[in-house]
C-alpha cells in the first residue's frame, strides 16, 4: 500500500494535492511519500521480529538525503556501494557502525574512508580485493571487520541486468572457494572475519530461489565454524521485488520472507542478521510527474509525448521495466480509453516509457504520473540532451519541500570548461583556395 491516492477525482500525496505540487515546482518532478517509506521500512522490521535484525536500506535505490534521513530516524542502517553513498548515509546521521560497504571494484581510496569512518563491515568480493583491504587496515592501524560475499550460482529469475548471483555473474566469491579464502582472512591480521553476505539480485518475485541461497549459505556456515572460524553474523542481501503493476500476482511479502528466513535458520537465531532491501522499501514510496506536450498521431499509432524522458526514468529504456501511467485528475470508469505509445522528446527511438498501452483518453498539457518510481528512478538520472534531470520533492503529511531542485542551464553549462588554449591560439582560418 502506498500513499498516492485519489481523492474527489485529484491524485494526492498524502495530504498534498500533486497539480498544487506541480503548479509550485513545475514538471517533471518526482515525488516522495515519508509515511510510505516509514510503512516499508517498518513492515521489514516486522516481519523479522524476533531475530536481531539490522535493516540496512540499500542506499543506490533512492540516496535522497531527505530519503535517507527519514529511514535512518527510524534506526536504518546503510548498505553503500560507494565512497560517495557512505558519504551520504554519513551526511544523513547514519553512522558509520550501520553501514555496510558493498560492491566488486572497492578501490584503495574508498577502502581507507570506510576504515577512518568506523564502517560497520565490508562485504569483501574478491581474493584481490581481501588482499588489499589487509594491507590497507595494517597500514592504518586498524582491523577491517569483513563478510564475504558468496556466490551460491542459484537463478534467481529475474531480469538478466539484475542478476547476480549466477556463477558466470561478476559477483561475489565462488561458493567452493569461499572455505579457502576464510582461512586466508582468519589468518590476516588486518581482517576480522564478522560473517557471511549473500546478494543474488533484484526485483525477485519467488522465495525459491532465496530458500536455496540461504540453505548454502548455513551449510557454508556450519563448515567454517566446523574449521573454527566463528560466524556470528548473517547478511541476507536484498533484492525482494514490489508490484509493479496491479495486474499481475503480487510479489512475496516480506512477512512470508521472514519466516522463510527463520525457518532456513533454524537452529542460528542467535546470530545477528543484516538484510539490504533497497527497492522494496523506497520504489512504491515516489511517483514521477510529468506534463503531456503533446499528443501526435503518426501511421496509425497515437504518441503522448511526454516532458519526463529517459534521463529522468530510464528503467524502461534499460530493463524493458513496466510501469503504471495514470492521469493525476482521474479518469471516470465510463471515460473513453485509447491505446498510446508513451514516450519522452530525447532523440532515441529507446526513449519510450510504454508501447501500445491502453489508458484513459489524455489531451495536451494533462498531467500524468508514473507509479512505483521512488527506487532505481532519480539516481539514475542523467543530463543527456542536456535536460536538467526532473527535481525531487517529499511530502510529509500535509507539508512538502524541494529535496533536490531542478539544476538551472547555468549549473548544467558552467561545469565545463572551455580550455585557455583557445585564446592563445590564434584563429584557424578558413582553408584558402590554391587551385
Ligand atoms: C542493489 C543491492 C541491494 C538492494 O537490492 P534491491 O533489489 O533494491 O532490494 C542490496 N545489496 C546489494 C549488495 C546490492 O547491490
Amino acid at each position: 500500500m502506498d500513499h498516492f491516492l485519489y481523492r474527489n477525482g485529484a491524485l494526492y500525496a498524502e495530504d498534498v494535492a500533486v497539480a498544487e505540487i506541480a503548479e509550485a515546482v513545475g514538471t517533471p518532478f518526482y515525488c516522495y511519500s515519508t509515511a510510505t517509506l516509514e510503512r516499508h521500512y517498518r513492515l521489514f522490521d516486522e516481519a523479522l521480529e524476533g531475530l536481531d535484525c539490522l535493516i540496512c536500506y540499500a542506499v543506490k535505490a533512492n540516496s535522497n538525503l531527505a530519503v535517507l534521513k527519514t529511514l535512518g530516524r527510524l534506526g536504518s542502517g546503510a548498505d553503500v556501494v560507494s565512497e560517495g553513498e557512505f558519504r551520504r548515509a554519513l551526511a544523513a546521521g547514519i553512522p558509520g557502525e550501520r553501514v555496510i560497504f558493498s560492491g566488486v571494484g572497492k578501490t584503495r581510496q574508498e577502502l581507507e574512508f570506510a576504515l577512518n569512518n568506523d564502517v560497520r563491515q565490508i562485504n569483501v568480493e574478491s581474493e584481490p580485493e581481501l588482499e588489499l583491504l589487509n594491507e590497507v587496515a595494517l597500514s592504518l592501524n586498524a582491523v577491517a571487520p569483513v563478510s564475504m560475499r558468496v556466490n551460491p550460482d542459484v537463478d534467481a529469475k529475474t531480469h538478466e541486468k539484475i542478476s547476480t548471483g549466477k556463477a558466470e555473474n561478476k559477483f561475489g566469491i565462488a561458493y567452493e572457494d569461499a572455505p579457502r579464502l576464510y582461512r586466508k582472512a582468519a589468518e590476516m591480521q588486518g581482517i576480522r572475519v564478522v560473517g557471511v553476505d549473500m546478494h543474488i539480485g533484484s526485483q525477485l518475485t519467488d522465495l525459491e530461489p532465496y530458500e536455496q541461497a540461504y540453505s548454502l549459505m548455513r551449510d557454508l556456515i556450519e563448515r567454517l565454524e566446523a574449521d573454527g572460524i566463528p560466524i556470528p553474523r548473517i547478511d541476507l542481501g536484498g533484492g525482494l521485488g514490489v508490484p509493479y503493476t496491479r495486474d499481475n500476482q503480487p510479489p512475496p511479502l516480506p512477512f512470508d520472507y521472514g519466516a522463510m528466513v527463520r525457518r532456513v535458520f533454524a537452529g542460528m537465531h542467535d546470530r545477528e542478521f543484516e538484510i539490504e532491501p533497497g527497492r522494496l522499501i523506497a520504489a512504491n514510496a515516489g511517483i514521477l510527474v510529468a506534463k503531456t506536450v503533446y499528443v501526435k498521431e503518426n501511421a496509425g499509432r497515437q504518441f503522448l509525448i511526454l516532458d519526463a524522458a529517459m534521463n529522468d526514468l530510464v528503467r524502461p529504456a534499460l530493463y524493458d521495466a513496466w510501469h503504471d501511467i495514470d492521469p493525476v485528475n482521474e479518469a471516470s470508469a465510463n471515460d473513453t480509453k485509447q491505446t498510446y505509445d508513451v514516450v519522452g522528446p530525447i532523440c532515441e527511438s529507446g526513449d519510450t516509457f510504454a508501447k501500445q498501452r491502453l489508458m484513459p483518453k489524455i489531451e495536451q498539457n494533462d498531467l500524468v504520473f508514473f507509479r512505483s518510481a521512488g527506487a532505481y528512478g532519480a539516481v539514475m538520472a542523467s543530463e543527456y540532451n542536456t535536460r536538467p534531470p526532473a527535481p525531487e520533492v517529499i511530502v510529509s503529511k500535509d507539508r512538502f519541500v524541494i529535496a533536490r531542485p531542478r539544476l538551472t542551464y547555468d549549473d548544467m553549462l558552467g561545469k565545463d570548461c572551455i580550455p585557455e588554449w583557445f585564446e592563445e591560439d590564434e584563429t584557424p582560418q578558413p582553408p584558402t583556395d590554391t587551385a
